[in-house]
């Protein structure tokens, strides 16, 4: 029926067979890192063991077999993301590291090449994690655009016509999340971008909580621009993703200057290269490239639907059990689709819940998630945070729940 098989994808993740403070282990912090299956550890471990050179520079047996590594991780990825002929990948360190490398990108080189010029327009939503926020205020006050914030309603949603209203023919660029790490909110990402396209944007999605599940393939979204994270994708952690049209790719101005990113160099000037490796200067993370591929066919071999509905289901039941709490009130209850929740308790720090939970084996998120503003606009303060995978299970919410209720009673 579809269903996961969770014992045996338990077995596969050695990290969670491990008692906490004498309890099982619950991880339910997969929203900030996610774990690593033995698929993704042993492919790293034949790469460092086998194929471990750098590449692209030598003629040698080892450094060729790391370049064939890099580049058929590049091949697994871009499939994973539904990539067309149009699009071009790019490894980085992370979400944030590909995010600044498109805001800094769009404003660098100067001398009237650079996307963004005074005037411009800049908007982003008011969902986003800082990694999506900040670049934009520093791509704003170093370009002269001005940063347009789309506010979410008093739930937390975002909504397309709102959007409408903020576009004109100023807008040079439109970012959004694909997934609210804070919330769990799902905006209409589609839909906006589209809008935003045809009114001349480029296009951001940052996709880092939704690069694990079902999300459209990127040929069938009006995005210009992709970011994701490896670890949050059962992926090594320091690795990540931008995607993206590859004329949109090579409006970006580099920010790792140096070696393997240019054609030729003289003393006072260079030719840089041609994408991907015009953006990807320097030695890259080869092993966790290769990591992240094993990775994500992982998440193809288990099926990204039966993940959703397995998380979603899970969600389901922590949003019913934390509900039922005396005081505590859930952050974004309709977001039925998301692999997380958040919520807060009349009275009590998150930070004391979450102390309380991790001594008896539960490992929650407690703060403001690195998304302040949402926050602060929600009239909220910091959260606790729930995040599900694949290898989570119906007695570990039970756990959450009860050790929720625990804590609340300790604390009152
Ligand atoms: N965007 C979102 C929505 C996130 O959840 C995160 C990680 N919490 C980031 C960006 C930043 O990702 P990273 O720390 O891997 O660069």
């Amino acid at each position: 029926d579809g269903a996961l098989n969770v014992p045996a994808l338990r077995a596969q993740f050695p990290v969670l067979a491990q008692a906490v403070h004498g309890a099982p282990l619950a991880y339910l912090d997969n929203g900030a890192t996610t774990q690593m299956p033995l698929a993704v550890l042993e492919a790293m471990r034949v790469f460092e063991t086998r194929d471990r050179a750098n590449i692209h520079r030598g003629v040698h047996t080892l450094s060729q077999r790391a370049t064939d590594d890099f580049e058929a991780a590049r091949a697994v990825l871009k499939r994973f993301i539904g990539a067309g002929a149009e699009h071009e990948l790019v490894f980085t360190s992370g979400t944030t590291e590909s995010l600044n490398l498109v805001a800094q990108g769009l404003w660098l080189g100067g001398a009237g090449k650079a996307w963004l010029r005074a005037g411009d327009e800049i908007i982003v939503s008011g969902l986003e994690h800082h990694a999506n926020l900040i670049p934009w205020q520093q791509a704003a006050q170093a370009s002269g655009a001005r940063l347009l914030v789309l506010r979410p309603d008093a739930a937390g949603r975002l909504h397309t016509a709102d959007l409408q209203r903020l576009l004109t023919e100023r807008t040079r660029v439109f970012a959004v999340t694909a997934g609210a790490n804070a919330t769990g909110e799902r905006p209409p990402y589609e839909e906006m971008l589209l809008l935003a396209t045809q009114a001349g944007a480029l296009t951001v999605l940052d996709a880092a909580q939704a690069a694990s599940h079902a999300v459209p393939k990127l040929s069938a979204l009006a995005c210009d621009f992709m970011a994701f994270s490896g670890h949050k994708m059962y992926g090594p952690m320091g690795t990540g993703v931008l995607a993206g049209r590859r004329a949109a790719l090579e409006r970006l101005h580099p920010l790792r200057l140096g070696g393997d990113m240019v054609e030729w160099v003289k003393y006072d000037s260079a030719c840089y290269a041609a994408l991907p490796a015009r953006l990807e200067g320097g030695t890259p993370n080869v092993g966790g490239a290769v990591g992240l591929a094993a990775a994500a066919q992982f998440i193809d071999q288990v099926g990204r639907a039966a993940i959703d509905a397995h998380v979603h289901a899970l969600r389901a039941q922590a949003v019913a059990g934390l509900a039922a709490i005396e005081g505590v009130t859930v952050l974004a209850p309709h977001a039925t689709d998301a692999a997380l929740l958040s919520f807060v308790a009349r009275d009590v720090h998150p930070h004391d819940i979450g102390t309380l939970l991790d001594e008896q084996g539960i490992a929650v998120r407690t703060g403001h998630h690195c998304a302040q503003p949402l926050i602060d606009h929600l009239g909220l303060g910091p959260t606790t945070r729930a995040s599900f995978a694949v290898y989570n299970t119906p007695e570990e919410v039970e756990r959450l729940v009860a050790g929720v209720a625990r804590a609340l009673e300790v604390l009152r």
